[in-house]
């Protein structure tokens, strides 16, 4: 019979480790459930992954973090999205932000209208109709009122953050509510002879931690799920060529904007993360296009303010791995894959990771359809991602550079092909299970890259183009109006979570 399992260990204690290790603290809260974290020091955390999407809000408030604390414990500002910079050369720029479009009028989605317009050559604005876009704009920020018929209720925010300050928050959370922490290296990992099982794990010192269930959050090397289990990896560099990046800290020059600003170049792009305290900076290219040393200058004079650190370089495999979950082992965060972080999405699947964990989380019978089925769902969510980010290459029209033209007319998973089709056709997006990016994610792509409908859904002929231009007019104006009551972004945080120094 089934019994509960006692023992977990997590091992890595980076912002997956720590994500966990506060979860499953939690989780453990009236159970005989014990959680240790053993993590190196020595070896120390990957040190990146800063901009995150609007989820991460209701990870901290589930953990029991207060969100101003927060902000002032990791030197956060606050994120609308992201502004995506010579991308394409139908516009120097377009925001991605994390918020809808208009309201959908008899239940048919708001762009529909605007195609209809487009075909009558009556030309509209798709950002005018985002609250959150326009805050980004006038570098704004206000929290989502609780009243739904004003603007400033319908939009999402996330955070960029300091990863260093945050993996510290969550420790000094984790470990007061009863985590176990042992800093030490693992020198060996123990499996049974007869199933396969993890047993144990062997620290330096020669010491052994036994556990039930192993959660592998060694980054990259994956030291439990691949180089003991030998689960395997699925390499999807034929769609995202970008293999490394470089990540340098400067001073801040001017007050953080409320946003991610993602910059194209001829072999890949940079990202600018600001925060209170500093900027992130990083130079995400592919290697096979750009050398290293190019890469490094071309970073190097495209940040504002004095490096503040020395350069750090990544290599990675662009993947995931087969299982996340294989016998006693679970892996989350970057032992669980990898996809360029240029939607930041990380995090975020380290927080869905967790949450399939927790509610699959297993007995001594180790059920292999629970495992089967965290598989599959995980599996389908990373496609969907992956899907999302392949459309950034594919869809640019940049013709300056052999890396640019490769990504126009490489081949594209049959899934992508077939959303990007429905929506040339008349407009439609569609969302299948375990989409990370809603559809107004879609349709930003689609509108920032120049792609347009051929023809427009017959069902927004229910509202004369008259009519319809009013209600666009009354729509701008409650936006503009609503986001010139908010206050700058830079006065927000003064007002209510400056960090101490
Ligand atoms: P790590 O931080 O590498 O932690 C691994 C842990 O394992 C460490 O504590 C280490 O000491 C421990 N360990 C390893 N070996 C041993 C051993 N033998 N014994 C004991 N302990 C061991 N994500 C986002 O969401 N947004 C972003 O903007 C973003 N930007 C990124 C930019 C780059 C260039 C890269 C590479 C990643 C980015 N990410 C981003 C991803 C993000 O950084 C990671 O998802 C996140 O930091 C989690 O990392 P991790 O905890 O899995 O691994």
């Amino acid at each position: 019979m089934a019994t509960p399992i006692k023992q977990v260990v997590i091992v890595g204690g980076g912002t997956a480790g720590w994500m966990s290790a506060a979860s499953l603290i939690k989780y453990a809260q009236g159970k005989n459930l014990n959680i240790t974290l053993i993590e190196s020091t020595d070896i120390g955390t990957v040190g990146v992954g800063e901009a995150t999407i609007p989820s991460i809000v209701q990870f901290n408030h589930q953990i029991g973090l207060d969100e101003l604390n927060f902000i002032k414990a990791t030197q956060a500002t606050f994120k609308l999205g992201i502004q995506f910079e010579q991308w394409t050369t139908h516009k120097d720029a377009f925001f991605h932000p994390f918020s809808d479009y208009g309201l959908a009028v008899n239940n048919i989605p708001f762009h529909h209208y605007l195609n209809k317009l487009r075909h009558a050559n009556i030309e509209t604005e798709l950002s005018d109709y985002s609250f959150s876009t326009v805050l980004a704009q006038e570098n704004r920020f206000a929290q989502p009122h609780a009243n739904p018929n004003t603007p400033l209720a319908d939009y999402s925010y996330a955070y960029h953050f300091d990863a260093g300050l945050y993996a510290n928050l969550l420790k000094q959370h984790a470990t007061s509510q009863g985590v176990h922490h042992i800093d030490a290296k693992i020198e060996q990992v123990n499996c049974s002879t007869v199933t396969g099982f993890i047993e144990s794990v062997t620290l330096t010192d020669g010491s052994q931690i036994k556990a039930d269930l192993f959660v592998d959050c060694t980054g990259f090397k994956g030291i439990l799920i691949e180089e003991t289990l030998n689960t395997g990896y699925e390499d999807w560099s034929e769609w995202l060529l970008c293999d490394k990046a470089i990540a340098v800290q400067s001073q801040l020059v001017d007050s953080p904007a409320p946003y991610t600003r993602a910059i194209a170049h001829a072999n890949g792009w940079q990202w600018r993360i600001p925060l209170q305290h500093r900027m992130g900076n990083g130079y995400i290219y592919a290697s096979q296009f750009e050398q290293d040393d190019v890469a490094m200058d071309n970073m190097l004079t495209n940040i504002t303010g004095d490096p503040s650190n020395q350069p750090k370089h990544f290599q990675f495999k662009p993947g995931r791995r087969k299982q996340i979950w294989n016998k006693n082992c679970f892996a989350i965060g970057l032992s669980s894959g990898f996809l360029e972080p240029i939607e930041s999405t990380s995090i975020s699947l380290i927080q869905s990771a967790i949450t399939k964990l927790l509610e699959f989380f297993p007995d001594s019978d180790f059920n292999q359809h629970d495992i089967s089925e965290v598989n599959r769902l995980h599996n389908a969510e990373l496609e969907h991602i992956r899907d999302f980010i392949i459309l950034h290459y594919k869809l640019s029209n940049r013709q300056d550079s052999e890396f640019w033209r490769y990504c126009q007319s490489m081949a594209i998973p049959e899934t992508l092909a077939h959303k990007i089709a429905l929506f040339e056709s008349r407009g439609h997006i569609v969302l299948h299970e375990k989409e990370s990016f809603e559809a107004a994610s879609w349709l930003t792509m689609y509108n920032g890259f120049g792609v347009q409908p051929k023809r427009y859904d017959p069902r927004a002929d229910a509202i004369d183009n008259e009519v319809l231009l009013q209600n666009l007019k009354q729509m701008q104006r409650s936006i503009r109006q609503a986001a010139s009551q908010a206050s700058s972004h830079q006065d927000f945080i003064f007002a209510h979570c400056k960090a101490d120094n």
